[in-house]
């Protein structure tokens, strides 16, 4: 918990009701500022900023993977696709340096992104 930090204040508010997925490491809710008609945050419940990664949290990571893919599965909108983006560090454009991942869907995405 890092108390500076909206994710984290975001993961103690049991009963906040644009949480769409929660379970013990990880939670999702819409993104405020959506890029997609889909736009959804995965975020694990600790606070963790890279580079201070250990091995120790290489559970959620793989979970929330699958997390994301289960969750691409429930929007009509992501049936022809959908991305997945981590962003990271000030180059990667991260506005919020506790880890999270972007599933984003219902539009189609170029590559390479800006
Ligand atoms: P980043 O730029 O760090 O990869 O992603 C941070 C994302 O969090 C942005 O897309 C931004 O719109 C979103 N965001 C920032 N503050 C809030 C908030 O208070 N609630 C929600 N739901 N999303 C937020
Ligand atoms: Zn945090």
């Amino acid at each position: 918990m890092n108390k500076n930090c909206i994710f984290c204040k975001i993961a103690i508010i049991k009963a906040a009701s644009n949480k769409i997925y929660e379970d013990e490491n990880v939670f999702s809710i819409r993104d405020i500022n959506p890029q997609a008609p889909v736009h959804i945050l995965i975020i694990p419940k600790k606070h963790i900023s890279w580079p201070n990664v250990n091995p120790e949290d290489e559970y959620i990571f793989g979970h929330i993977q699958i997390i994301a893919l289960k969750m691409a599965k429930q929007f009509y909108e992501m049936k022809n696709g959908f991305r997945i983006i981590g962003n990271c560090g000030v180059d990667g454009g991260q506005t919020i340096f506790h880890i999270h991942y972007h599933l984003l869907g219902g539009r189609l995405f170029t590559w390479p992104p800006g």
